[in-house]
This record gives structure tokens, sequence and C-alpha cells, in this order.
């Protein structure tokens, strides 16, 4: 009885939203219904171009209509997830899932026609049109889509690039999951021999004491060794695609649709980088003090997210604590933030029970037209656990205080979109850090936390490097194994600052972020987010409770301003300036003395 107890806690609540889970009626007359509406707009955006008999009004209503329809498209992509997600073997979701997916493209076709129409209109209608007070605060989001679609080719040509992408551009990177997903290597285990997935070596490797591990890296290398043309196929000919369209377009900078993308300037860009790469230098006392506990003169790239196994085997904490853990730690900052994550355990709003048949990972996804959130985890009580669950409680409360907003509003870009996420995770673990039990504990906690530094700065930046410098050559022609091996090298050695014994020369065959073609530059955002979130935190740390209010007003502007903007207006940050990039990395590498201080003792 009590364990069912416990058991329906730690499940969600997705009846009050759709009742009845993948075959819920309720659900399919949602989907019927948008399904009719997103056709008959796409409908009316074909049929009656330019000349219609008063533009401005019908310019409004299709505005209008096609924020409803994203805003419900948005709700539909939110509900299947969660049925996918906690369960794997549900086929019914598959296929609302399919169905979601065609209705979207029928959508983003007609807001690409909508795009033109408002181009056509002109500025100056557009901006008079924008004065009316429904539409007043959708003004940056139309002006957005204006200032993107003017960047673009007619849409005739632009139509014919998106046909063209299915079986080209978004083509090689489905070639790309094939190859990987077939890749298989023998590796021997208590002198037994297994076959194993390439995600099943990473785990493996990530587990392995020292000696094992670097077996297991020569596996690894040779494994990517072999499929290394296929990969640089994929690879070439998606960035040939891609600069391509740049090209047609315009475009002389291979940076120029990412930057797009995370409402950024180039300035602010290099400013983050030139910061990260002269702070570089000051990891490197971290990663000999880890090379030390683990027993090496120096790490190899294999090392470098290694855990330190010191810690005495962690109590393990029950749901009910982390609960009161999370929520004790965000009243610290904002009495709303625990009064909010506290509902959202109390409403059941997440999905942590530790079952079979739920996807890994963890989410946090909005429901715009409840105004609701849902989170999934799988909680099995590690302090790993509690920090993730305080992580997507980060995202929810991002969500929550943007609940009011018109939709076309809230959608944030990915660099600030960890922002809250980052920032409570943050808070729960310094927290944790705080309340270690032993040093061996402390040591744990505090590696987890450097070792994400170490990521941010150095790992992700060496991605940068090479991705830049990839696009500059590949502009000249295709980019053979042998030169893309070099690029890499030369990258993480940069990167790392020549501190690593080994490095992993096919990282750009073995990184699935380097091929996927919705997010060119899938890098640069996270260093961006990390940062900008750490440089918020310092600034919460040394402000208290004060700034809560101030922090809920940079979050609700996150989907409707310019991350320069945001910053100055916020928190007063010049983000194209060294200062704030340099303030948040001091505040990143706090503990590093710490750090080493315990390794010392240990090692
Ligand atoms: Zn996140």
């Amino acid at each position: 009885m009590g364990g069912d107890l416990v058991s329906e806690q730690q499940r969600w609540d997705l009846e009050s939203l759709y009742e009845g889970g993948s075959r819920s009626p309720a659900f399919r007359d949602f989907l019927d219904d948008l399904e009719t509406n997103v056709t008959s707009f796409s409908m009316v955006l074909q049929n009656t171009p330019g000349a219609m008999q008063s533009p401005d009004m019908g310019l409004k209503a299709v505005i209008l209509t096609m924020q409803d329809l994203t805003k419900r498209l948005r709700e539909a992509g939110a509900f299947v997830s969660c049925l996918a997600a906690q369960n794997v073997h549900d086929t019914e979701a598959k296929t609302l899932q399919t169905r979601i997916n065609r209705i979207g493209a029928t959508l983003a076709s007609a807001i690409a026609l909508l795009d033109e129409r408002l181009r056509q209109a002109g500025e100056e209608t557009v901006q008079s049109l924008m004065t009316a007070p429904e539409l007043a605060p959708l003004a940056p989001a139309i002006q957005e889509q204006i200032e993107r679609s003017k960047r673009r080719l007619p849409a005739e040509q632009e139509r014919l690039i998106a046909r063209l992408t299915a079986d080209g551009y978004a083509a090689w990177g489905h070639l790309y999951d094939t190859i990987v997903g077939r890749m298989a290597v023998d590796i021997e285990r208590d002198g037994r021999k297994e076959t194993v997935s390439m995600g099943q070596l990473a785990n493996r490797m990530s587990q392995a004491d020292q000696r094992d591990r670097d077996k297991l890296f020569d596996v690894w290398e040779a494994a990517w060794a072999r499929e290394a043309d296929l990969c640089a196929d994929a690879l070439n000919h998606l960035a040939g695609f891609r600069l391509q369209v740049y090209e047609a377009r315009g475009w002389h900078s291979v940076l120029e649709e990412p930057l797009e993308i995370n409402r950024m300037s180039r300035e602010t860009l290099e400013a983050m980088w030139d910061a990260v790469a002269r702070n570089q230098e000051r990891l490197l006392p971290y990663l000999a003090a880890k090379a030390r506990v683990l027993g090496v003169e120096r790490l190899s790239f294999a090392d470098v997210d290694a855990p330190l196994s010191v810690g005495a085997a962690r109590q393990s904490v029950s749901y009910e604590s982390a609960r009161r853990f999370i929520v004790d730690q965000f009243a610290a900052f904002s009495p709303e933030m625990a009064a909010f994550a506290d509902t959202c355990f109390e409403r059941r709003w997440i999905e942590a029970e530790d079952r079979p048949g739920k996807r890994p990972g963890g989410f946090c996804t909005s429901f715009p037209m409840h105004k609701e959130s849902r989170i999934f985890v799988t909680f099995s009580g590690t302090p790993g656990n509690v920090a993730t669950l305080a992580h997507e409680l980060g995202h929810a409360y991002h969500q929550h205080v943007m609940r009011d907003l018109p939709y076309l509003a809230t959608r944030y870009a990915m660099n600030v979109a960890e922002t809250a996420s980052t920032f409570a995770e943050a808070i729960v673990s310094d927290a944790a850090i705080q309340a270690a039990s032993s040093d061996g504990e402390r040591l744990e906690l505090l590696n987890d936390k450097l070792q994400r530094a170490a990521a941010m700065l150095m790992n992700i930046h060496a991605r940068f490097l090479f991705e830049t410098r990839f696009y500059e050559e590949r502009k000249r022609g295709y980019v053979p194994v042998e030169r893309l091996n070099e690029l890499m090298m030369t990258a993480q050695q940069e990167a790392y600052r020549g501190a690593l014994r080994r490095y992993h020369p096919h990282f750009w065959a073995s990184k699935l972020h380097f091929y996927i073609t919705g997010t060119p530059f899938y890098n640069f955002p996270y260093t961006f987010g990390f940062l900008f979130s750490t440089g918020i935190h310092a600034i919460a740390s040394a402000e208290g409770a004060s700034f809560a209010h101030r922090y809920v007003d940079l979050l609700r502007d996150t989907g409707r301003m310019r991350v320069e903007d945001l910053a100055k207006k916020h928190i007063g940050a010049d983000l194209t300036k060294p200062d704030f990039w340099q303030r948040s990395i001091d505040f990143a590498l706090r503990d590093l003395d710490t750090f080493v201080q315990l390794a010392s003792r240990v090692s």
C-alpha cells in the first residue's frame, strides 16, 4: 500500500491535461481541430496574394491566427513527447508524432508565405499595423520575422531549398545516424567477450577504472577510424549544402545563421571566446590535480570527464528529502521560486518514477494552452538525480514566469534556454557541496562542478575552433579524413593548452552535434548559456534575495530581446566587452583552489 502511494506520488498527472493517454478522445479532437485550422490557414495564404480588400485588417487577423496555431502546435507536441517518454513502446504515440510533424510542416510553409507578404507590405504598413493593442506585444517577434525573411531569397527559391533539404542536407544527417546506429565493437569484460553499440561503449568508458579506460579509448578511436571515410562524406556534403545555400543568400560568414538563431552579435561571440581563451590556463592545476587522484601523470581526453571514485558510497536520497532540499535551497534565493517548485511536486507535474520502459534523460516541456509544465526524469536517489531535478524545475520556473505573455514573445533560443535551469541547478549543487559529510564526497561534488567548467571552456571551445576552420577549408573543396583529424587535434591541443597526454582526433566523427542540420554550430550556445547563467549567479549571490525580482524580469524578456539588450537592461552588463565574461569565469572557477588542496590530501 505504502509503496503504491510512493509510486503514485512520483508519477506525473497527464490525465488532467487530456484524459486517456495516447488514445485520448479529447486530444484527438484537439488535433483534428488544429489540423483543419492549419489547412485553411495555409489555403488563405496561398490563394490571396498581395491585393486584399483591406490589407491591414487581413494581416492583423493572419498574424493572430499564426500565433494561435503555433501555440496549439506546441501544446500538441508537448503532450506527445510526454507520452513517448513515459513509455518507449507506445506505438500510438509515434503515430501521433508523425501526424504532428506533418501539421508542423504545413504550418511552416504557410508562415514562410506570411513572411513574404509582410515583406511586400512594406515597413510603414507593418509598423502602423503593429501599433494595434493586440499586436503591440508581438512587435519584436514580427519585426524579427521580417528581418529574417529579408536576409533570405525570394519565397519561391527558399521553398525549393526547403524541398531539396529533405533529400540532401537533412539526409546527410540521417545517413550519419544510420552509420552510427549499425556500428558495433567487441570488447572483453570479466574474461567474456561482448558486442556493444557505440552508446554502450561510451558508458563503459565513463564507468571503467583507469587502466580499462585507456584500453576502451583505443577501441573507441579505432572504431571511428574504421568508419571515418563515411562520416567524412556525410560531414563534407552536409557542410557543402549549407555553404551553397549561404552563398546563394549572399551570406559571407558561416556564423551568420547560428548568430541569428541565438539573437546575438559577432562582437559578443568574440568577446566571450577571447575571455575564455585568456583563462584556459587557469584550469590546468585542476586537470593536474585530477590526474594525480586518478593515478596518471597527465589526463587523456577520455579521463577529463571520468569520476574520481574517492567519495565514500553516498547515501541514497529519498524523493521526499530531495523535494525538501530543493525547495529549501530555492527559498534562500526566492520564496516564490520555492513555492512554485513545491507546487510542481504537489500537483504531480513531475514524472520521476524509476521503472523500466521509460526514455533515458530528463526534460521539461510547457503546455501553453493549459499554462502548465511537465518534468520528466528518472529518480533513483543519487545526488546527480537531485541536481537534474533542480535543473528541470529551473526550466519550469522560466516557463511559469512567462505564462501570461503572448506566445510569440515566449520563444527563447538555445543560448538563453539554459539560464534558469543552470542557475537552479547551481544553487542546489552549491548547497550540496556545503552539506557534504566527508572530504571525499566534497571532492567528488567539486569535481562535477569543475569538470563542467572545463567542458564549457575547453571542450566546447575546441569544437568551435574545429568547426569554424573546417567550414573555411570546405569552401575550397572536400576536406579528407587526415585533414579533419589534423584540424581536430590542433583545436583540442589549443583549447586544452597542450595539457593532455592523449587527444581524440576522430572526435569530429564521434560527436553527433557536428551533424545536426536543424541547428548549425551546436556548440557556442552551450558556453554562452553556462557563462551567462554563472554571471547571473554571481550577481544573485552578491545581492541576495533583492535580486529575485530583477531575475524574473530578465527571464520574461528572454523570448523577445537580443541578448545584448537583455543583459544591458537587467544586469547592466555589456556582453560585447570582456568584463562580464571575465567575472563569470572567475565565479565559475572560485572553488578551484579548494579542489586542488583537497585532492592533494587524497592522492
Ligand atoms: Zn536544460
